[in-house]
């Protein structure tokens, strides 16, 4: 791949990292007081014992967790695509070691795998 290409790629790994770390610094703050809550009853399990306040605090950290995960999922590809950038590794199938297509990288640069895979 030509750097030209591989340059243009990376800028937009770049960009795409910090809007998701950047998604998940919000998530995280709206969420603060529950994630400290918890933190804080695990440490302290005397306090909000209450079964019905427990019962919708999990409920609620449960829809929190999946959607962390999918932003936190997609940032790991995009970290791990910017590590194969840096070894020189970009752009080469996972599976089959082929080249992916130029078209495929342009459409989703944090590919790891080719179509055929
Ligand atoms: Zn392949």
């Amino acid at each position: 791949m030509d750097t030209k290409t591989l340059a243009k790629l990376q800028t937009r790994l770049e960009h795409k990292k910090e809007q998701l770390a950047e998604a998940i610094a919000n998530r995280g703050e709206a969420d603060t007081g529950h994630r400290l809550k918890g933190e804080f009853t695990s440490r302290f399990p005397s306090h909000g014992n209450k079964d019905e306040e427990n019962a919708t605090e999990v409920a609620e950290y449960q829809d929190t967790l999946s959607t962390e995960e999918s932003l936190e999922s997609s940032l790991e590809k995009v970290n791990a695509a910017l590590e194969r950038m840096e070894k020189g590794t970009y752009g080469e199938c996972r599976k089959c070691g082929k080249e992916i297509s130029r078209e495929r990288l342009n459409a989703y640069p944090e590919a790891d795998v080719c179509v055929q895979c």
